[in-house]
């Protein structure tokens, strides 16, 4: 009796970088040149690669660290019920997209408001995510964003807002455009109350947030290479059978063609804000 000849045994690929998952090494990619970095030291460089001077999404808890002086944070808690007047489903019911969001970005809304003080100055400090069902701009998170305007008046702050968004939120039509209306009323109680408000336009920028209170600002910074605009560029040029010029959407070429007032690097926006709250503030 001959013993029966094992197969050999199935050989694994070496682990390489492909193979291993990014959450559990703790590093991520630039999106753009897919440079490697440790998530923490991606993040001590506010999310901008070393490499090719990308600026990375930054969630809203990040963001309102890396702009207010430190140990000045207070967290505001504005309670907003949801609305879903359309029983909207396309493919999952909104009601749980929203939770679902909620889970990944432990933030009840696009909108994360805090009030703090950005080099001594007083500010209402009001942020979007992106990673918040797009950024988009729905009832509840316009409602959160108004209501920190007229805190913002009332506390006599000033307000600054960093707007990344896809636009207005789908899922609840109308009701979601008739919330570009309830921001820039908002704005005005900041106007009347002689503030300053400052807007700072990430990537992306879009729809009905780029249409009211993202260029609503005293002055309006955006970051190097963030792509702003109402529509996307392809449905611009379906629409008006025209070529766009190279870039068009870019944070650069507005500021060439005066829709922004600068281009400002991420690490220097702290003190571009400072600067310009310290010109702007009421004695
Ligand atoms: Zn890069």
């Amino acid at each position: 009796m001959t013993a029966r000849r094992q197969p050999p045994a199935r050989r694994l690929p070496a682990p390489g970088p492909q193979l291993r998952p990014l959450v559990s090494t703790g590093t991520v990619s630039c999106p753009a040149c897919s440079r490697r970095y440790v998530v923490e030291r991606y993040a001590a460089a506010f999310n901008v690669c070393a490499g090719c001077g990308h600026h990375g999404a930054v969630p809203a808890r990040q963001r309102i660290t890396q702009l207010a002086d430190h140990g000045s944070l207070e967290l505001m808690r504005i309670e907003v019920g949801d609305r879903d007047p359309l029983r909207f489903d396309d493919g999952a019911p909104y009601p749980q997209r929203l939770a679902r969001a909620r889970e990944r970005t432990g933030l009840s809304e696009a909108f994360l408001v805090a009030r703090a003080s950005i080099g001594q100055a007083p500010v209402l400090l009001a942020c979007m995510d992106f990673g918040f069902l797009g950024g988009s701009l729905g009832s509840a998170a316009g409602e959160i964003f108004a209501q920190a305007c007229e805190a913002a008046a009332v506390e006599r702050r000033a307000l600054v807002a960093v707007c990344t968004s896809g636009g207005a939120r789908m899922q609840e039509g109308i009701a979601s455009l008739a919330q570009m209306a309830r921001c820039s009323a908002g704005v005005a109680a900041v106007g009347q109350a002689r503030l300053p408000y400052l807007s700072v336009l990430g990537d992306p920028c879009f729809g009905g947030v780029t249409a009211s209170f993202a260029a609503q600002a005293d002055v309006i910074l955006a970051e190097p290479g963030a792509r702003i605009g109402f529509a996307g560029g392809r449905v611009i040029e379906q629409a008006t059978h025209d070529r766009l010029p190279e870039g068009f959407q870019r944070a650069e070429f507005l500021l060439a063609h005066g829709m922004v007032d600068a281009v400002v690097a991420r690490r220097h926006l702290p003190r571009t804000l400072a600067t310009l709250l310290h010109m702007y503030m009421p004695a």
